[in-house]
């Protein structure tokens, strides 16, 4: 007997039907014996009409309201699921971010849990019930309702396996589990079996959708193994887990990109001490996260200054750096949203020399122009032209060997 930590994601529940169908899969875990606590998605598009409604309302919707709102979509999954479980004869009860409590800090659209009361659901679970929790959502110091950011129930079920101490935690999802690249992209990608925290933590960073970043960080914190695997398959899905020595031996494991960052350049800036802490100040205050900065070598006192942001604060930015730009005399601001970042990653970086020479090799044979480039300890990252992305993708995917044998989906 086992406590079982399973979160099922929005294309999941995207249906009555399909809520049926994940209703009747718990309950094959319940009759065995395991205690199951299941976390919810909004049904497939909900949140997405709930953000269209706000904007419709206003401009600009006040983000306690906003999390109000958005927070509806989990609370009709585990609503359904529980009405689901009870059809069918057996005890589920649905719980809230609140009334679990999941506590958050008050930083809505993208609250951070820093605590988990577990007593409420321990109770449900020794009455036999099958408990169900909204993802995504939390509860915040005064009393107020918070999210977690996008792809959030991820989070909240790790969090949650985390808190109950749960044997295992599954994220159930549309794909049959994680693979060297997007699948949707590139027909050659392979399901891997297994893949460290730390190199997970990467594909996250890069916005590879299938878990939100948060949860990994939770999982590599708290050591929760999670079994990534597919809603509508049985097989085993990919493993997240403590790098263990063998993993080195493989150079790269996964190939991820990026279209949702967008890159400023600010020519000739004076170089002394002191600009770019002025530069970067009225970005930091805005909350604007700066990915990649890279700096030309001073000529005749000035330098250029180039960083990307994400696609979604670029016009911000933009204001924001054109006017530091003026009060420091930089000659013009430039922006191109019409980048991507190709990232290459693994852990055997870390012992083989090499790899990034193969990877602007292989962009090269391409004619592909390399605009800026990064690394980290297990990571490669290059800008390129967006409209080169999945052309980067594949190649580098062949060229790192991790092509499937058949040349389709494994
Ligand atoms: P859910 O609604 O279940 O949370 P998401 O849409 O958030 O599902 O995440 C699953 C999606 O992640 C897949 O459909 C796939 O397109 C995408 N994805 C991106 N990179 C990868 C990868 N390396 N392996 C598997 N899926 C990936
Ligand atoms: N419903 C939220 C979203 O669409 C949270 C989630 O699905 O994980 O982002
Ligand atoms: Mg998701």
């Amino acid at each position: 007997m086992a406590l079982i930590v399973q979160k099922y994601g929005g294309t999941s529940v995207g249906s009555i039907e399909k809520i049926r169908g994940v209703a009747k899969r718990v309950l094959e875990y319940h009759k065995q014996g395991n205690k199951m606590v299941v976390v919810l998605s909004a049904m497939a598009g909900q949140t997405d009409n709930l953000i269209r409604l706000a904007q419709e309302m206003t401009d600009e919707p006040d983000p306690r309201e906003l999390d109000v709102l958005l927070a509806t979509g989990e609370q009709v999954s585990v609503a359904l699921f529980a009405m689901a479980v009870k059809s069918m004869g057996y005890e589920a009860r649905s719980l809230l971010g609140f009334q679990v409590a999941i506590h958050t800090n008050r930083l809505f659209g993208k609250a951070r849990i820093h605590d988990i009361e577990t007593e409420r659901i321990t109770k449900e679970l020794e009455k036999e019930r099958i408990v169900t929790v909204a993802g995504f959502q939390g509860l915040d110091g005064k009393g107020d309702i918070t999210t977690l950011g996008r792809g959030g129930s991820d989070t909240t079920a790790v969090a949650l396996a985390a808190a109950l101490n749960a044997d295992v935690c599954e994220i159930f999802t549309d794909v049959n589990g994680i693979y060297t690249t997007d699948p949707n992209i590139c027909p050659r990608a392979k399901k891997m079996d297994r893949i460290s925290y730390n190199e997970m933590l990467e594909m996250a960073s890069l916005r590879a959708k299938v878990l939100e970043i948060r949860s990994v960080e939770f999982a590599k914190k708290f050591n929760v193994p999670i079994h990534v695997r597919s809603t509508f398959t049985q097989e085993r899905g990919t493993m997240v887990v403590a790098e263990t020595e063998d993993m080195e031996k493989v150079l790269v494991s996964g190939v991820a990109f990026d279209k949702n960052e967008a890159r400023i350049t600010i020519k000739k800036v004076p170089d002394r001490p002191g600009i770019a802490a002025k530069i970067f100040h009225p970005l930091f205050k805005s909350g604007i996260i700066v990915d990649m900065i890279v700096q030309n070598t001073s000529e005749d006192g000035e330098t250029d200054l180039t960083f990307t942001v994400p696609t979604s604060e670029f016009q911000k930015t933009l204001s924001l750096v054109n006017k530091v730009g003026k009060e420091i005399g930089a000659q013009k601001v430039l922006g191109d949203k019409n980048i991507a970042k190709i990232s290459i990653i693994g852990v055997g970086m870390r012992s083989h020399a090499g790899v990034a020479q193969k990877m602007f090799d292989t962009l090269a044979q391409e004619n592909i122009n390399i605009m800026m480039i990064s690394t980290s300890e297990i990571k490669v990252s290059c800008v390129i032209d967006q409209k080169y992305t999945e052309l980067a993708v594949r190649v580098l995917h062949t060229a790192f060997g991790l092509d499937n044998d058949l040349g389709e989906k494994s």
